[in-house]
């Protein structure tokens, strides 16, 4: 498991976040999107 794939709500982009701990229990996931250049709420599409 290399980490998690994020899906910005904002904009649509899915990219991957690296880290190992348990993302899918914190349900939305306020993060910097590198597309949006910002902070947005991202949801977690699964593991990768
Ligand atoms: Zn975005």
């Amino acid at each position: 498991m290399r980490g998690w794939r994020l899906k910005c709500t904002q904009c649509g982009a899915e990219w991957i976040l690296n880290v190992s701990f348990r993302l899918n229990e914190m349900g939305k996931i306020y993060h910097y999107c590198p597309k949006c250049r910002e902070n947005s709420f991202h949801e977690v599409v699964d593991k990768v």
